[in-house]
């Protein structure tokens, strides 16, 4: 049986050319970059090679990237660093119902140790209202954390019009851009943004390895103590092939981005109109516009989101929903329930996300698929029975 694979936000196969632009730095080049002699000298060589590649896509400057272990230290790096760095000019930190674990628990985390955070509501696509975060701005607001696009149901949040917003009040903006780098043109100064977080492994490049811009002169601290890599703001010994690979990633995101998110529209949009048309009690979660390119997820009323993923996956569809099977919590996602979604509605979702491998012969195969599977599973429902 072909597998096909429709969980691209979850992570993304590595690209042959990333393994291949990576192999060299793992045992040829292998010496440390902070090593004088020259196979140290050359691994550091291509460390700079790749953050100058990196931020050029984002129209940074290559001092203002600081490469991490992937978006969770990155987010973690900015909500923290910014916050204890900026705790005497104030406490307050304004960010959103909707954000990935990697905020909401760094937000969290800074709650315990007496800072305010004001998580802001968002409407039923997933929107935050640019001017609640107007409104929420105190003069004790040190930092504004808003996600680019949500990881669950892809809307694409007004980010340039909070940068703005963010700018005149003079606070602090970080963005969560898991999901955009690498598929859509993201400027940081049209964005107007101080902090962006990224991770190679959403466009196919590995795991383990990510960034985080950090607009030149704003105020943080560390969090990673020892060596002085990262021009002392990030200790460790560098992830050569890791960064190179992160690098590589970035190389070929630019070539054809508006070509492939044009493709992924379309397959998207078929998807989306197919499962629409074949299975009733069915509703699109997230904006029907603004949303992620390869973005699909619909609440399918009477069923559980874990058997519909396991069912598939006897099928050989992988696919994530809200609940269970992918958080690896019994919590209903609590993106489904900011958006207004009960929690039994929330744990009915289904989410398939495309990429580059995706194609129209396996969108055609998924609507074949899954209305049978959400019949069958409707079939031995106690939900529907009780409706
Ligand atoms: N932020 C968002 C929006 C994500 O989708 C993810 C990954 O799921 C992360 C942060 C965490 O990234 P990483 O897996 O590189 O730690």
């Amino acid at each position: 049986m072909e597998r096909i694979y429709l969980d691209y936000a979850a992570t993304t196969p590595i690209h042959p050319e990333v393994v291949k632009a990576m192999l060299p730095y793992f045992a040829d080049v292998f010496g440390n970059p902070s090593g004088i002699y020259s196979c140290g000298q050359e691994a550091k060589g291509a460390i700079e090679e790749a953050r100058v590649k990196v931020a050029n896509l984002i129209g940074a400057q290559g001092e203002e990237i600081v490469f991490t272990s992937g978006g969770t230290e990155a987010d973690n790096f900015a909500l923290k660093g910014i916050a204890y760095a900026n705790e005497p000019k104030g406490n307050h930190i304004i960010s959103t119902s909707i954000e990935h674990h990697a905020v909401i628990e760094s937000c969290r985390f800074l709650e315990r140790r007496g800072f305010n955070i004001t998580y802001l509501p968002v409407d039923e696509y997933g929107l935050v209202d640019p001017d609640d975060v107007k409104r929420a701005i105190t003069d004790k607001t040190i930092l504004i954390s808003v996600m680019h696009a949500n990881n669950e149901i892809g809307t694409i949040e007004p980010i340039a019009e909070i940068g703005q917003i963010a700018r005149e009040a003079g606070v602090y903006f970080h963005t969560d851009a898991v999901q955009v780098v690498g598929h859509r043109p993201v400027e940081v100064n049209k964005l107007g943004v101080d902090l962006l977080a990224m991770s190679a492994h959403k466009f196919y490049g590995p795991k383990g390895v990510g960034a985080l811009y950090i607009r030149k002169g704003t105020r943080l601290v560390s969090f990673m103590h020892g060596g002085g890599q990262e021009r002392r703001r990030r200790a460790s010994t560098e992830n050569v092939p890791g960064i190179v690979g992160l690098g590589k990633a970035v190389e070929l995101a630019r070539q054809g981005m508006t070509e492939e998110a044009e493709r992924l529209t379309y397959l998207r949009d078929k998807l989306s109109k197919g499962i629409r048309e074949r299975i009733d009690h069915i509703r699109l979660n997230g904006h029907p516009q603004k949303r992620l390119p390869n973005n699909v997820n619909v609440n399918i009323d009477f069923v559980e989101g874990e058997s519909m993923c396991l069912n598939l996956d006897l099928e050989g569809i992988c696919v994530s929903t809200g609940s269970a099977c992918s958080s690896a919590t019994l919590e209903p996602s609590h993106v489904l329930l900011a958006l207004g979604l009960s929690p039994e509605q929330a744990h009915g979702s289904l989410r398939l996300t495309l990429g580059r491998w995706t194609t129209e012969e396996e969108v055609e195969r998924v609507l074949e698929v899954l209305p049978r599977v959400i019949a069958k599973l409707r079939a031995m429902s106690p939900l529907l029975k009780s409706h």
